[in-house]
């Protein structure tokens, strides 16, 4: 097990260390190395001295340093999904699906890498040839949250390579073996020195602060909760660094009254409680047509109650611990408070004793105004709202300043069209609960970020366009 920062091709020390806690009993995992801001420094040396080179290596190298780095995954499958199991609390089913997802940004990105194309042609006015090229942006910053520790590094670490770019990762304090199993994995691979450095700053806001202030920084990848995205687009404005940020969610899930009951409930019982809903993409607020209220609530309560909790890596368990007690805490914090204002509790609802970070899977049955709905509730919490009429659905789906994902049920598919083109969101799943997908652009609108990762878009976050124009 890595735990050590990665600087210039180097496992290193550093300044001290911290806890990594297995929160489904509060034991300690492991001591990871923190970064001092020397270390941090030293990370972005690096990285710059390895840019020239690094940008022109050939496309074929970098991609086959990808595709080794995929079929290594697959390959480590099983201590990748345990360690994030470990890390995380997740069940080792969603441990094991993250892991096959984030290769797979590997596999992409390999494929990504040698068709990056440009352009070459005549201006309308016939004066010149326009020729586009695109360009590495250069040392890239990459923040990376808890919830999915390999995913949200491979979908970064990718097209960074792919575009040729060098790299910062800055990975989670609650996850960071994830990260450093990825990067031994991608050293073993033949990734040259210097093109990625880890570091884990003890005191987060400030070291990364300097960094960002650091001109030899060009972009920054950021994936996390809205309220740091925001200080983080302030820091960034300073040097004008390229962002890309995928930021909160509090996505709606919108039954229509002709849709189909079972398929819906097995839609919703993916898109809440995949991660145990620990997602960025996790259905957060559930409007269900009124006349199929009674009927949808009481098959999703079913299958809910069906979910057994446990230690994530203990077979059989299907929904695991949070993160960390304070992460479960946050839940029943909004829970009680949804309690209070007079939700009426379906399944669940109450913090269990004992020492693991755990929360059972809940249902509540909630009026409109009630504040739950305005947060990220990020745990295997389900509010549901009725309505009457499509108009109404549409609208309070669109009441928030999140715009990241949504999802809509109907067997009509025109109206579901309908639907999905009047939600503010940058992803809409129709009649489907899952929608991640490395060849399909993620990304959200409103305060739920800029930029796109994954699909084509992804390799562009990475790219600067250049324009030469040619007398000829
Ligand atoms: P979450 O609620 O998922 O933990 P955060 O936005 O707090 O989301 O964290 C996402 C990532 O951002 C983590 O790697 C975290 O350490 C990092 N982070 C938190 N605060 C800051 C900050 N002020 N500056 C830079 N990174 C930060």
């Amino acid at each position: 097990m890595r735990t050590q920062l990665y600087i210039d091709g180097q496992w290193v020390d550093g300044s001290g260390t911290l806890d990594v806690i297995d929160p489904s009993d509060g034991s300690v995992i492991a001591k990871v190395a923190t970064s001092s801001d020397e270390q941090n420094l030293a990370a972005v040396d690096a990285a710059d001295r390895a840019a020239a080179s690094w940008a022109k290596t050939a496309p074929r190298i970098r991609s086959e340093i990808l595709r080794k780095a995929f079929e290594m995954m697959i390959a480590e499958a099983d201590y990748l999904a345990e360690l994030i199991s470990k890390e995380n609390g997740k069940a080792l089913p969603d441990a094991k699906a993250e892991v096959n997802y984030a290769a797979e940004f590997f596999r992409w990105f390999a494929e990504e890498t040698v068709r990056i194309s440009g352009d070459f042609r005549m201006a309308p006015s016939g004066d010149k040839r326009i020729l586009v090229t695109h360009q590495p942006i250069g040392v890239s910053l990459l923040i990376t949250p808890w919830n999915f520790p390999a995913g949200m590094a491979t979908r970064k670490i990718g097209p960074a390579v792919a575009a040729g770019c060098t790299m910062i990762l800055k990975p989670a304090g609650e996850t960071p073996l994830t990260a450093l199993a990825i990067v031994d994995i991608l050293e073993r691979c033949g990734l040259p020195k210097g093109v990625l450095n880890v570091i884990l700053p003890a005191q987060t806001g400030p070291a990364i602060s300097k960094v960002l202030h650091d001109s030899r920084v060009k972009n920054l990848s950021f994936t996390g909760s809205t309220f740091v995205g925001k200080i983080l687009l302030k820091e960034a404005a300073d040097q004008v660094i390229r962002c890309s940020m995928e930021l909160g969610g509090n996505a709606p899930f919108v039954v229509l009254d002709d849709a189909n009951i079972e398929e819906a409930v097995k839609g919703l019982m993916m898109a809440k409680m995949r991660n145990g809903g620990a997602a960025c993409t996790a259905a957060n607020r559930i409007y269900v047509a009124r006349s199929i209220g009674d009927k949808f609530i009481a098959e999703f309560s079913k299958a809910m109650a069906a979910l057994k909790m446990g230690v994530g890596r203990e077979a059989g368990t299907q929904l695991g611990a949070s993160v960390s007690i304070k992460e479960r805490n946050k839940i029943a914090e909004l829970v009680d408070a949804s309690k209070a204002g007079g939700a009426k509790v379906h399944l669940g609802g109450t913090t269990p004793d004992g020492a693991g970070a755990f929360y059972p899977a809940t249902v509540l049955e909630v009026s409109k105004d009630d504040k739950i709905l305005a947060n990220e509730v990020f745990g295997p919490v389900a509010p549901v709202v009725l309505f009457d009429t499509d108009e109404e659905a549409l609208a309070m789906a669109n009441d928030t300043e999140f715009g990241l994902i949504s999802y809509v049920y109907s067997e009509d598919l025109k109206r579901a069209i309908r639907f999905a083109e009047g939600i503010e969101a940058g992803m809409v799943g129709i009649n489907r609960g899952l929608l991640s997908d490395p060849a399909a652009p993620f990304g959200g609108v409103k305060q739920s970020g800029l930029g796109r990762e994954g699909g084509f878009d992804g390799v562009h976050e990475f790219l600067q366009t250049k324009y030469i124009g040619v007398e000829i």
